[in-house]
């Protein structure tokens, strides 16, 4: 039995197994106590969202494991973390095939007017006139997918149930290419011929801005860019412009570069609402309750697989 510290909610089947197994201290809802008050006695940790620093590492004389609930070890502060020899581990694909779904929510609302459709029928009443509201089908369209790992391929599979034509462009895929009928091509070939972009490439150095404004010119008018990776990959600016401008049909973002708890939302220094064709959603991407409750059993197993040794 362990002293495990939870700072943000998770779900709560595996809540309930860790408290059989252990002592849990949360850091949220009307039981919350401070990181402070129990860090002496705390041997590990799930951190979300929340950011895993030094200074909490530092106070924490017993921790042993920091497992990251969810892709990526960013909010950890990994280097002080090895220098105190606490692990960190985190789950890679937990959440993989709820990513890929929310790509085709977007795709599909984007390609058939939802979000205009529900506004004008809640503002306006039923519309007398629908031309505006004519969709593009999935089946028959060319989807563009940058990066071909793991949500990149999932995509790719629920996308040939549409009846889409696939092109994947991923430097690092080896010579064989993309797997069954997707078709292996450069960006260049991808911005000109998808009718729905879809990104799946982490943010490197080389990645960022990856899709600016020579990018968007060349995409085809009805072409709509999806981005729920991270932002950074996408120049925001310059994506506003092009919606502006109507050289691309819409846009989809689950990342935002100012991405804040508190504060009016903006994209490219505007208020998302005014932009023509765009659609936001709050980084909820990866979260359903299956992924949730699958990356928690994952991160459980790696805090109990590390304190076992
Ligand atoms: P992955 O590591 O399995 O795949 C990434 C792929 O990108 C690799 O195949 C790599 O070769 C490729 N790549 C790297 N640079 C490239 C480039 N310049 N052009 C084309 N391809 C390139 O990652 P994944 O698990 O598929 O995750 C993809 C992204 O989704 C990550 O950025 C991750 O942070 C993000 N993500 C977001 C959410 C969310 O809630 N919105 C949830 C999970 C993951």
């Amino acid at each position: 039995m362990a002293e495990i510290y939870v700072p943000e909610p998770i779900h709560p089947s595996v809540l309930e197994d860790m408290e059989r197994r252990h002592v849990v201290h949360r850091g949220f809802g009307p039981q919350a106590v401070p990181y402070e008050s129990v860090a002496e006695r705390i041997e590990a940790v799930m951190p979300r969202s929340e950011p895993f620093r030094a200074d909490r590492i530092a106070a924490s004389p017993v921790l042993r494991v920091i497992a990251r609930h969810g892709v990526g070890v960013d909010t950890v502060d990994v280097d002080a973390a090895t220098a105190a020899g606490v692990q960190v581990t985190y789950v890679p694909a937990g959440n993989t095939n709820a990513v890929a779904e929310h790509v085709f929510a977007l795709g599909l609302a984007l390609r058939r007017h939802i979000a205009t459709a529900h506004r004008e029928v809640s503002d306006t009443g039923w519309p007398r006139e629908k031309s505006h509201l004519v969709g593009e089908e999935l089946s028959g369209a060319t989807l563009g997918i940058i990066g071909y790992g793991n949500i990149g391929r999932r995509v790719a599979a629920i996308a040939s149930a549409f009846g889409m034509r696939v092109l994947v462009s991923d430097p690092y895929l080896p010579a064989e290419g993309a797997e069954g009928d997707a078709r292996t091509v450069g960006l260049d070939t991808l911005l000109l011929e998808s009718q729905l972009i879809s990104m799946h490439v982490p943010l490197t150095d080389s990645t960022r801005n990856l899709i600016g404004a020579e990018e968007l010119e060349r995409m085809r008018t009805d072409a709509v860019l999806v981005n729920t990776s991270r932002a950074g990959l996408v120049d925001e600016r310059a994506l506003v412009e092009a919606l502006d401008a109507g050289t691309i049909a819409g846009a989809a973002l689950d990342v935002l570069a100012a991405e804040s708890a508190s504060g009016p939302v903006e994209v490219g220094g505007r208020p998302p609402a005014e932009v023509p064709h765009l659609l936001v959603t709050p980084h909820i991407a990866g979260q359903t309750a299956q992924s949730l409750a699958a990356v928690g059993a994952t991160a459980l197993s790696d805090i109990e697989a590390v304190l076992a040794g």
